[in-house]
């Protein structure tokens, strides 16, 4: 087979909550970035591997591009930035709206000024009635030149092949990135974290979920049984949120574990023992050594 293979890396940009986690995951066929309703779910830069033959497409899912509010913000923000210099496609999400707005304008002018060919994704179409979509495209079309426009609906499914096209379009030849059966390079134990952290963030209330945090303290497979053992920390800012979260008579606990626990034996194809415990410490988000001790500084 002597034809030539393209690859090369993308990156999704967008508001919080276009869906670009959702688009990832659609894309490549599987559950490895973590979703949910609320802004800033998706705090680190993880890469997932989509291959066929025509080549490789290595997608980079960025934190949200806003305004820092604290260091981890901050962090989140340098991120997206640094990323979209570095790839060969930007992958613009956008809701179907013709009042294309402040932050819309935003992200185009730190688009503006880089190099990168910008693919505008007008993303949840299955909200829409189909003949609104033209209008939607000539209202993006105002901020700045694209290089294609796929409309898609993430959840639902649609337009993904075309999308795929389009990416295949702007990417150099070269050679694979990562071998065919890879998926991710998250670590089990970073998407085992993630698993519980978005249950938490589903099954509690408004005020705790940006201060939270989990870490696996032990996971690891029992010797000739396909049974994981795994222990991990939610860690919060505050006492009367440990109370939220511990709930009454464990019972929010036990709720956000049994969720957490049915995704990652389907995800480790295993039966898993999973221990929940929680830990206050207050302003995790504005402390360096515990941003970088969450994983978060990659
Ligand atoms: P992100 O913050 O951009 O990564 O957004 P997420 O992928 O976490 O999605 C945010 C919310 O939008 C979730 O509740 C998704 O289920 C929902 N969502 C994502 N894509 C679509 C879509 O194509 N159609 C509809 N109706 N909802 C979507
Ligand atoms: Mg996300």
């Amino acid at each position: 087979m002597s034809e030539q293979k393209k690859s090369g890396f993308v990156t999704l940009v967008g508001r919080p909550n276009v869906g670009k986690s959702t688009l990832m995951n659609r894309l490549i066929g599987q559950k490895i970035a973590i979703t949910s309703h609320r802004p800033q779910t998706t705090r680190n830069k993880i890469q997932t591997v989509y291959t066929c033959d025509r080549g490789q497409i290595v997608f980079v899912d960025t934190p949200g591009i806003h305004k820092a509010k604290n260091k981890l913000g901050e962090y989140m923000v340098n991120v997206a930035e640094k990323t979209l210099k570095e790839v060969d496609v930007v992958l613009w999400l956008v809701e179907p709206s013709d009042r294309v707005g402040a932050g819309d304008q935003h992200i185009a002018n730190q688009l503006k000024n880089i190099n990168t060919p910008v693919v505008l994704v007008i993303n949840k179409i299955d909200m829409v009635k189909k003949d609104q979509v033209f209008g939607f495209i000539e209202a993006y079309r105002k901020l700045m030149d694209f290089a294609d426009i796929v409309p898609v609906s993430a959840l639902k499914g649609s337009n993904e092949a075309e999308l795929i096209d389009v990416i295949f379009k702007y990417l150099p030849y070269g050679p694979m990135f990562y071998d065919e059966d890879t998926v991710t390079d998250q670590p089990m134990r970073q998407i085992v974290s993630e698993l519980i952290r978005e249950k938490a963030l589903k099954l509690l209330d408004e005020e705790i979920p940006h201060g939270i945090a989990v870490s696996i303290d032990i996971m690891k497979e029992r010797p000739n049984q396909p049974i994981w053992d795994i222990e991990a920390t939610i860690v919060c800012e505050r006492d009367s949120h440990k109370g939220i979260i511990i709930g009454k008579g464990g019972a929010m606990l036990k709720k956000i574990g049994s969720a957490a626990r049915y995704e990652i034996e389907r995800m480790l194809d295993a039966k898993v023992n999973l221990r929940l415990w929680v830990k206050v410490k207050k302003d995790w988000r504005d402390s360096d050594f515990l941003i970088k001790n969450f994983g978060y500084d990659k």
